[in-house]
């Protein structure tokens, strides 16, 4: 049993919610099927499940065994290759660089320095996949993501860019599964973990899922932030055409485009200027494991002290991780997919990601004020948290669990149970 959490019964999907728990993956939608859970869009502006009728004990107890947001493990031990490093921060890495996409077009439409792109791009041309699962802009909501299934190379570069706001990359993943294709995996940490969880109990994950790419993730944000960008320019949703976060360039502008061709952007710098308004999910602040230490292969960026100081033709941290992932890299180089341009080492990765290095070492603390305040935590089995947190000062941990018990009493740390946005459902969720 996991020494960081306490032993607790199932959960509904209720109880995930309203614990703050849910960031809205969408996997238990798809185990249980769309005629008993629903992914709704929330008045706050987040994609959580309702489930429409009882849920019967199988369903839920599969649900509770791969919910990303209750459990949270490290990665198995046989993926990981011999002579790779466990750091207590990071996880895993056999291998670790600054580099970038060596197709101009990939790296400059990419996010950072288009690295996951260009990798899924490989994976589908070299034939070791038949399609890539990620997410892209909604073409009815474009400041929404829906999942999307790549069988091409312009469709992987069409879905590049980040996508910090609601999305559920998961809600069909038992329909991919059905397909009986082999694929690859492009998503958040907390969507790999998903897949993980999932693949201890069904055979054809592991059979099918061949790669899980990932990021280091900052967290996502409430619908509330991107409205609260497009009211800035006095420009309503429905007028909307496209909604670019970042990309074409490093970051790239966030840029949006109304249907009558007029053309509105903000700076990265602008655009996360001030926290306060990041508009963060709950389960995000207290996330156990965004620096996704269940993927192959994890590409961020590297900006030290996390953020930009101008453009720059795009950079990534890359971290390689398992087996396959070093597999991957390798053939990736030889076959001058990716550019490297130096190694580097975890004690770089604190300095690109200082928000991440502060997030883990206080995650087991803000389980214990969790804990204390009666909400369930998830089961963090691996993670090394609470060995972390020994090597913190008490009165720190006691700040940050004193701190989570009474974001929790205030409600900043739960969440109301899910209800529907008015005139907004799930009813087109699908792939395209
Ligand atoms: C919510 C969020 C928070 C992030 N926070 C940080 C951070 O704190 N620190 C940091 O270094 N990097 C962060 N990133 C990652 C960073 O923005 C880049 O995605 C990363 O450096 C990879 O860059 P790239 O150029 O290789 O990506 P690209 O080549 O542009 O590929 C990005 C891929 O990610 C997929 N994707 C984008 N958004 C999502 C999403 N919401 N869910 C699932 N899949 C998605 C796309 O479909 C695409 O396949 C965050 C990304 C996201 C989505
Ligand atoms: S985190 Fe995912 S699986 Fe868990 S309740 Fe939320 S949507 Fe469902
Ligand atoms: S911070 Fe964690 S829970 Fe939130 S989107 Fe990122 S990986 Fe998922």
């Amino acid at each position: 049993m996991n020494k960081n959490s306490h032993k607790q019964d199932k959960l509904s999907l209720d109880e995930i919610v309203t614990a703050g728990l849910c960031m809205g993956c969408g996997l238990c939608r798809s185990i249980a099927g769309s005629e008993r859970v629903e992914i709704a869009m929330t008045p706050e502006g987040r994609e959580r499940p309702i489930a429409l009728s009882p849920l019967d004990e199988k369903t839920l107890e599969a649900i509770d065994a791969t919910c990303p947001g209750i459990r949270v493990p490290s990665a198995e031990p046989e993926s990981i290759p011999e002579g790779a490093e466990t750091d207590i921060l990071w996880g895993p890495a056999t291998q670790m660089a600054i580099g970038y996409a060596t197709d101009p077009e990939i790296r400059h439409r990419g996010s950072s320095g288009g690295v996951l792109t260009a990798l899924a791009t490989y994976l589908l041309e070299s034939k070791e996949v038949d399609f890539i699962l990620h997410v892209a802009a909604s073409k009815e909501r474009p400041i929404v993501s829906e999942p999307r299934l790549s069988f091409d190379a312009v469709s992987v570069l069409e879905a590049s860019g980040s996508r910090y706001g609601p999305g559920a990359p998961l809600a069909n993943f038992m329909e991919v599964l059905d397909f009986n294709r082999p694929f690859a995996v492009v998503g958040k940490p907390c969507d790999i973990t998903a897949m993980r969880n999932l693949e201890r109990r069904d055979p054809r994950v592991k059979k099918l899922m061949r790669y899980c790419l990932s990021l280091i993730c900052g967290g996502m944000s409430d619908l509330s932030k991107i409205l609260s960008a497009l009211d800035q320019f006095g420009i309503r949703e429905s007028e909307l055409r496209s909604f670019r976060y970042r990309g074409y360039g490093n970051p790239g502008l966030t840029r949006m485009e109304t249907k009558d061709d007029k053309t509105f952007a903000l700076t990265y710098n602008d655009l996360w200027a001030d926290e306060a308004n990041w508009g963060t999910q709950p389960r995000c602040k207290i996330c156990p494991d965004a620096v996704g230490e269940v993927a192959d292969i994890v590409a961020a960026d590297c900006w030290p002290g996390a953020s930009p100081t101008g453009e720059d033709e795009g950079f990534n941290a890359i971290v390689v991780r398992t087996k396959r992932g070093q597999e991957l890299f390798e053939k990736a180089m030889a076959d001058g997919v990716l550019t490297t341009i130096r190694e580097i080492t975890f004690r770089d990765l604190d300095r690109f990601q200082p928000h991440k290095v502060r997030q883990k070492k206080a995650a087991w603390a803000r389980f214990a004020g969790m804990r204390a305040a009666g909400l369930p935590v998830p089961n963090t089995e691996g993670l090394r948290l609470e060995e972390l947190a020994r090597e913190q000062g008490w009165k720190k941990l006691l700040a940050q669990a004193r701190g989570a018990r009474d974001r929790v009493k205030t409600g900043r740390l739960g969440e109301p149970s899910a209800t529907r946005e008015p005139s907004k459902n799930d009813e087109s969720y699908g792939f395209y």
